[in-house]
């Protein structure tokens, strides 16, 4: 087979950017990248290896398991190699390798199977051997066939038995497990070079190795590594199984991880990930996955090894926050403030649970500092949890003939110059006519925080502009079923709905509409903020700078930028034109049934209010309490009678659980005012 002059440079290039890794991983404990990263780019070597054999050499970073130490401790080789694990980064990779190593086996109606469950230690291996129940020597990983004999170091770590707690102990017991270093214990030693100006630990695998390869065990001995045992060696006992051995290696006075899961099926597994996906932030100490073995050892030895791995066990990971991909396009994007935000488009590619395609990539400045460009090997990271971002390129991986990316001068939605304004980072579309701004405009205030109008999505409103049904907001307002009936993938039910829901977000309280707006900088909080100060739009408009500046919570960028939106006569235009189909422009307290104060619902009663309720803003809702006689307090006690329960409610609603206090949804306490 022909293999083309970019496969056999990319494998050329991920092999010396690996080697490279590898040895600032191994031997300098000092790694370049995070560890997602290289996994990735050591998986997608193997994989274009296993495509094309040809292009295998002995040297590739897949061809071995660790690497070589580099020290001037005593090289031992190991009795029995130290294996690597094959990794799975996902449950159907998980449930991809069960099925590999039934077909292996010729087991696949195995209907009785365990596998136990381990946190996977980010720490160091080492294998340890015991002669007649004594502790004789310590020897790193290195490369799995040979390590370093680093006895007097291993003989600082406490939790390591100098001598075994049995009472006839076999004549060789050879045990392995993972050194690590505790997260508190980490970060006081990187304190403590930090006052000393030395380099700090990258992470707390790294300062683990580093510390097992000191050569003064004084040093070892004040960092205190601790050791989780895992596996155990040994003849002429009966061990038949993973789980025994671990319970004979804690009975033999190791530490064994308390965490540890007998399983009997893969969604046992599945859920004891997920569990410890969550839960290991609370740990002492770093883990970046689980490792899951098959119980059985005679299972396990029907399977036996592959070159590197174990076919019995398998690492599975949990997502990566940082991982690489390649960019195959940079886009531009005008958003519903004519700003134009650069993207890049990129092969998918799995990040912090997610699937994404698209990063930002801000504004011309940052593209200039990454020096980005398409065809890029580049670090995607999940900036909030949201929207993914580009954080670094990896050079190394270029390919030949790369251009430097240059922002667009016309919009690409409309073909108007665009402009960066002095003060700014960010270049605009000044079309206020741009169908990208109305879309973006649209979009906005159907959101869920705006005016709420369930169906009307980003396809629907690009439908609405394209057939020209739509030119501005307040056309929404004039929409009918049978105007949008005819519209791509949309029934006569849907339009029915659609039409229902536009026309039910006129009840939308005024604060939202002001958010819907889009001004600038007016966010949900600001919007609720300028609704209690200015009480209906008019007042808004007409604020002065000061006025509008004194408000708490509203500063001057955000002033000025409301002044500067209502100076806009198109702006002005929509206002009038929402007054007119009759959108909430001004506060308005929720409509009361009248109330008779001698025998009001909440009469005597205590309320108290916890997270942010759908509609009424907290003063409104204070507001009704005490109108029908009830009275708001901070915190819960056995004396209050009602707790009003919004969105993310806070410590309240658990102490209003214990106490068993009645909770009231918005809905339910609008429902007790009227049942009066
Ligand atoms: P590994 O760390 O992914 O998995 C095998 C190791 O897991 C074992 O050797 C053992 O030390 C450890 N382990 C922890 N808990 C365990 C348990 N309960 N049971 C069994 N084993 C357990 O694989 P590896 O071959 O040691 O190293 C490769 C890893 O090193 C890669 O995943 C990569 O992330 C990292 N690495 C990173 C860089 C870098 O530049 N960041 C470079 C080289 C390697």
């Amino acid at each position: 087979m022909m293999i083309s002059p970019e496969i056999t440079q990319r494998v050329s290039q991920l092999r010396q950017q690996l080697q490279k890794a590898n040895y600032a991983y191994y031997v300098l404990d000092n790694p370049i990248m995070e560890d997602a990263v290289y996994d990735q780019l050591y998986r997608e070597l193997d994989e274009l290896e296993k495509e094309y054999p040809q292009l295998i050499t002995p040297d590739s970073p897949t061809q071995r398991v660790g690497d070589q130490p580099a020290s001037q401790f005593v090289s031992v080789a190991h009795n029995i190699p130290l294996y690597s694990l094959e990794n799975a980064f996902n449950l159907e990779e998980l449930k991809a390798w069960e099925k590999r190593w039934q077909r292996y086996s010729q087991k696949e109606d195995l209907e009785f199977i365990e596998y136990v469950c381990e946190l996977k230690i980010d720490g160091s291996a080492l294998a340890l051997t015991y002669e007649n129940g004594l502790l004789i020597r310590g020897v790193t990983r290195g490369d799995g066939t040979t390590g370093e004999d680093i006895t007097q170091n291993v003989r600082t770590i406490r939790s390591i038995p100098l001598k075994l707690n049995l009472d006839n102990s076999p004549p060789i017991v050879e045990v392995r497990g993972e050194a690590f270093l505790p997260l508190d214990e980490f970060d006081r030693i990187n304190q403590e070079r930090e006052e000393k100006k030395e380099a700090l630990f990258a992470n707390p695998r790294n300062a683990a190795a580093g510390t097992l390869r000191q050569l003064d065990p004084k040093i070892v001995d004040q960092r205190r590594l601790q050791f989780f045992a895992y596996t155990l060696h040994l003849e002429e006992v009966e061990i038949n199984s993973q789980w025994e051995s671990l319970n004979y290696l804690q009975n033999s006075g190791f530490l064994v991880n308390p965490h540890r899961k007998l399983c009997r099926s893969l969604e046992e597994v599945a859920d004891y990930f997920q569990q410890w996906e969550t839960a290991r932030k609370d740990l002492a100490y770093m883990t970046d996955g689980v490792v899951v073995k098959i119980n059985d050892y005679s299972l396990q030895q029907a399977l036996g090894f592959t070159q590197k791995f174990p076919r019995w066990a398998i690492a599975l990971k949990y997502p990566a926050e940082e991982v690489p991909t390649i960019v195959t396009d940079i886009i531009v994007n005008v958003g519903r403030t004519g700003a134009v935000t650069p993207m890049a488009v990129m092969k998918p590619v799995h990040v912090a649970g997610t699937t994404v395609q698209k990063a930002t990539l801000h504004n011309s400045d940052r593209i200039a500092q990454l020096d980005i460009r398409v065809g890029d090997t580049v670090i995607i990271r999940k900036a909030g949890e949201i929207i993914p971002e580009v954080v670094r390129v990896l050079t190394e991986l270029r390919p030949p003939n790369t251009q430097l990316y240059q922002m667009p001068d016309y919009c690409p939605e409309c073909h108007s110059p665009l402009k960066r304004p002095p003060t700014e980072a960010v270049i605009r579309c000044m079309n206020l006519s741009c169908k990208a701004i109305l879309r973006g405009s649209l979009v906005h205030w159907a959101s869920r925080d705006a005016l709420d109008i369930r169906g009307l999505g980003e396809k629907i409103v690009i439908l609405l502009i394209n057939n020209g049904l739509v030119n501005s907001i307040a056309d929404l307002y004039h929409l009918t079923p049978e105007k949008i009936a005819n519209l791509e993938r949309m029934g006569s039910k849907s339009a029915d709905n659609l039409i229902k829901n536009i026309e039910g977000s006129k009840q939308q309280p005024y604060s939202r509409v002001l958010y819907g707006l889009g001004i600038r900088y007016v966010g949900s909080v600001t919007a609720s903020l300028l609704a209690e100060n200015f009480l209906n739009i008019d007042q808004l408009s007409q604020a002065s700078f000061s006025a509008l500046s004194s408000v708490y919570g509203v500063g001057e960028e955000i002033a000025q930028s409301i002044i500067d939106w209502f100076s806009i006569q198109k702006n002005c235009d929509l206002i009038h034109q929402l007054k007119k189909v009759g959108l909430q422009l001004e506060i308005t307290p929720p409509k009361m049934t009248t109330v008779n104060t001698s025998l009001t619902p909440l009469s005597g009663k205590t309320v108290v209010m916890t997270g942010t309720l759908p509609t009424l803003k907290r003063n409104e809702a204070k507001a009704l309490i005490e109108k029908a006689g009830g009275k708001v307090t901070s915190s819960v006690s056995k004396k209050t009678d009602y707790l009003l329960v919004g969105e993310n409610p806070g410590s309240k609603l658990t102490q209003a659980e214990k106490l068993g206090i009645t909770q009231l949804s918005q809905a339910d306490f609008l429902n007790l005012l009227k049942s009066d």
